[in-house]
């Protein structure tokens, strides 16, 4: 390969620095960035992404790369004056994984890589602590093992076991220096046993062993399932990042921690995280340990870094905020303290809960540096392992994955879970800062509570829980409960609203809501909404008292006796459209007429049968012979939408007359003119709307003449087939607006059923056919494709269109930013998603205008 693959970071020489992420990694350019700025790094060099992807590709490494290796291990070498190998004072690197986008944990990394037999002894002698240097031999050969050659962490933690049981000792930092070597000879006859050979001590030999294992490690299980999970394309490959060692787990003047710029769960402004006294860096993160705070803390027993090295506290926070104001983002740091010396290993963009995000980029702004989830409670069913986890919701149960630690291998049960318990471990945690990313309610260091994994309970010494029991846990406040508590749904706060006026001074597309309900009504209009694009009426048809005579209607062979049943229906749509229409004021609102094919509201059950019968007055076996008469093969593509409102004009006509009715009536009640906005769903062609809309005039004449009334309406149609897409400059004259169905236009242009194809989709994913689920994000090539076409024909054919879509994509971001580049609108989305589709069209307008 002729591309720089390595590139180097010291206080003498960089030449890398934080814009070289994607061929650095994030870890790498950043470390290449801290040392420009003149923050204590410890020296050392980066291998590319590329030579991780020609890896991955060729399996070995690139011709002529580890000759360099040595050259750079060289410059090290200088540097620190002492040498790698066996020398009087040796030097030890660290090899670190870290692709552009932060994968927290999910690719390996190994310390203390140089120590050998013999210079293990030397490096005591340096430090003046034989203990010491035997504990970070011990630790090498355990990760070293267990990383590069395969053996597993449990063979190593039997040593140990047993060696504590032996001669009595409880933690792991008593050992003796003897005990040490005898747990040395156990590790190493281990590694002979499982691997068929001594474990090797060249440190060549031992770098390069890592640096493979580091670029291996993008195609483990585990990364490739976070990569799925958060749209992280594999095509990027990790650096790996060869750095000197220095030493937290020194003596009792040393430690190792991890802090935030500022506080991940709720964004308050104070410098916020733990530490571990004598320990080393994975110690922190894999939650083995319960680490000390960071700052002061009164509700906290142990020592904070703060009262305990007030000198070393002091230089964090400094290097906090120049990197927070560098970067104008909020960071998470690692740092080593050596002898009282602070190292940085490492700064990146910090995970934080949505609730903190918001307050923090409000904060950010308000304070001048830049602009540039998640607490919470959940309700679920115990489970003790995450692949349990991911079956139990797959079959659709809320569960909440209780562990004693999570590892990056939990990583698909945790994305399953509702919530996540960890009964030992700290606020920043593999638990915690995964469960931060994703949004989910987590509580950690539960240290009260006891897990019995071998037969699946947990207790706390007055009470045990089995697999299956229920329990609640509050991530805000830290706490459990046995049952199922009611949770609440969040409230906007005063950032929120800031942030949501910001992005709507920034949009260009206008954002509505899928409601039909006075309370989704309620909900979205507390988050911004600007009216509702989209009402399914066939969902005001299945409450309470309406879905008997909507039933009775569809029972009834005739004209006549489906009319006598819609009189009973009309108050009802008159009722519902009044209070959306109040509640609306002057937004506008798409009302949809029945889309559905008219089997779906039939009674399922003998009992719904039997109940029927009685109030309609007509046998279950007529019911049953409905049903069959009803029945299509393909329903979804069936008797459904116009197609029915052809048929049956009385059922369209019964609701055009409902939604005028209420607009009269809330004109002359509350002054409020509505201009409803009636849309026909599934056309197909011109003719087919133009024929439906002929009636539908007829209609609306015959009410105003009665009401002596001039109503101000529109009329238009859903766009959910390829063939209205491409039909689009003839259906245009006929239609004041177009809506995007991209539900139902995802299904009829790739063939894919919306209700089944979930079951093979998630493998066409993960074998690269599609990079997204279609259903998910829009298809942009095929389905965006149609769009495309259809809003350009339609807008030539009628320049006043109006076009929206209102399909799932609308509330999803990366579908957002393409419907920014169309003549597209509004957008309409369900409630919930309202606010993150506003941000991701003001962020799409933003970056689209730029
Ligand atoms: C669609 O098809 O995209 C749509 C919004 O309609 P529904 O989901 O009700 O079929
Ligand atoms: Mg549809």
């Amino acid at each position: 390969m002729d591309n720089k693959l390595i590139y180097e970071f010291s206080s003498q020489k960089t030449d890398g620095d934080a814009s070289l992420s994607n061929l650095l990694g994030g870890k790498g350019a950043n470390l290449a960035e801290m040392s420009k700025l003149g923050i204590q790094v410890p020296p050392g060099f980066t291998i590319t992404t590329e030579a991780c992807n020609y890896f991955s590709k060729n399996k070995k490494l690139p011709d002529g790369l580890k000759e360099e290796i040595i050259n750079y291990v060289s410059n090290l070498e200088s540097l620190s004056q002492k040498s790698f190998g066996n020398s009087e004072s040796p030097l030890l690197l660290s090899v670190r994984s870290g692709g552009m986008i932060s994968m927290p944990g999910m690719m390996d990394s190994i310390l203390n890589i140089g120590l050998n037999d013999d210079n293990v002894q030397n490096l005591a002698k340096a430090f003046n602590d034989e203990r010491f240097a035997l504990d970070s031999y011990r630790r090498l050969i355990q990760m070293y093992s267990n990383v590069v050659l395969g053996v597993e962490v449990d063979r190593f933690e039997a040593v140990i076991a047993n060696k504590k049981r032996m001669d009595n000792v409880t933690s792991d930092a008593d050992f003796n220096v003897d005990q040490l070597d005898w747990i040395i000879n156990a590790y190493k006859n281990t590694v002979e046993r499982f691997t068929n050979s001594p474990f090797p001590q060249d440190p060549h030999e031992q770098l390069v062993g890592a640096i493979e294992a580091v670029f291996s490690s993008w195609q483990n299980k585990r990364a490739i399932t976070y990569r799925k999970i958060n749209n992280i394309p594999d095509s990027l490959g990790t650096g790996a990042t060869i750095q000197t060692m220095v030493f937290g787990n020194l003596n009792d003047k040393s430690g190792t921690g991890v802090a935030f710029t500022r506080n991940p769960s709720n964004g308050s402004k104070e410098l916020y995280g733990e530490y571990l006294i004598n320990a080393q860096g994975e110690d922190v993160v894999a939650g083995i340990r319960t680490p000390h705070p960071i700052k002061n803390d009164d509700s906290v027993e142990q020592e904070s870094l703060e009262s305990k090295f007030p000198n070393a506290y002091k230089e964090i926070k400094e290097i906090a905020s120049k990197l927070e104001s560098h970067f104008k983002e909020v960071q998470d740091l690692e740092f080593t303290i050596e002898n009282e010396k602070v190292y940085l290993l490492q700064t990146r963009k910090a995970k934080r809960t949505a609730q903190a995000s918001i307050k923090i980029a409000i904060d950010l702004h308000n304070e001048g540096i830049a602009l540039n989830a998640s607490p919470g409670a959940a309700v679920g069913e115990i489970v003790f392992d995450a692949d349990k986890a991911e079956k139990e919701a797959n079959r659709g149960r809320d569960v909440i994955l209780v562990r004693d630690e999570t590892s990056p291998e939990d990583i698909h049960g945790m994305h399953s879970s509702v919530g996540i318990l960890t009964t030992k471990g700290g606020m920043t945690s593999h638990a915690a800062v995964v469960a931060r990313g994703m949004g989910k309610p987590c509580v950690v260091g539960a240290e009260g509570l006891t897990i019995d994994v071998e037969n699946k309970t947990i207790g706390n010494g007055e009470r045990v829980l089995t697999e299956g029991d229920i329990i609640s846990i509050d991530g805000s406040l830290g706490e459990v409960y046995i049952g199922e508590l009611e949770t609440e749904p969040p409230r906007p706060s005063d950032e929120f609203n800031t942030l949501m006026d910001w992005c709507s001074e920034y949009k260009r597309l206008a954002v509505r809501a899928n409601a039909e309900t006075v309370l989704d009504t309620e909900k979205s209009l507390e988050f911004g909404a600007e009216g509702i694009g989209l009402c399914r009426t066939e969902h005001m048809f299945f409450e309470g008292e309406r879905i008997i005579p909507m039933r009775e209607m569809i029972m009834s062979e005739s004209q006549q006796g489906r009319k006598r049943a819609l009189k009973k229906l009309i108050d009802f749509q008159i009722a519902d459209f009044e209070s959306l229409f109040l509640l609306l004021k002057e937004k506008p609102i798409t009302v949809r007429l029945l889309d559905p094919p008219m089997h779906e509201f039939l009674p399922k059950s003998d009992i719904e049968m039997t109940e029927l019968g009685n109030a309609i007055g007509v046998s279950p076996s007529y019911i049953r012979e409905m049903l069959v008469k009803l029945s299509e093969s393909n329903p979804m593509l069936g008797h459904r939408g116009v197609r029915l409102g052809l048929s049956y004009p009385e059922i369209y006509e019964m609701q055009v007359e409902a939604i005028l009715r209420a607009a009269y009536n809330i004109q002359k009640k509350d002054g409020v003119l509505v201009t409803p906005e009636i849309m026909i769903p599934l056309v197909m062609n011109a003719k087919e709307l133009h024929q439906m809309k002929n009636l539908l005039i007829k209609k609306i004449s015959k009410e105003q003449k009665k009401l002596d009334y001039k109503f101000e309406y529109t009329i238009g149609t859903m766009i959910e087939l390829p063939s209205a897409a491409l039909n689009s400059g003839s259906i245009a004259e006929h239609a004041d607006f177009f809506s995007f169905g991209t539900n139902d236009l995802t299904q009829t242009t790739l063939g894919l059923s919306r209700d089944d194809a979930s079951k093979f989709l998630t493998k066409y994913v993960e074998n690269n056919i599609f990079s997204q689920d279609p259903f998910v994000s829009i298809d942009k090539k095929t389905v965006g494709k149609a769009v495309e076409i259809s809003v350009n024909d339609g807008r030539q054919s009628n320049k006043d269109l109006k076009i929206g879509v209102c399909g799932e994509h609308a509330g999803e971001a990366e579908s957002i930013h393409f419907f920014n580049t169309l003549e597209i609108d509004y957008i309409s989305c369900s409630p919930f998603r309202i606010p993150t589709a506003k941000l991701a069209a003001a962020q799409a307008e933003i970056i689209q205008s730029n």
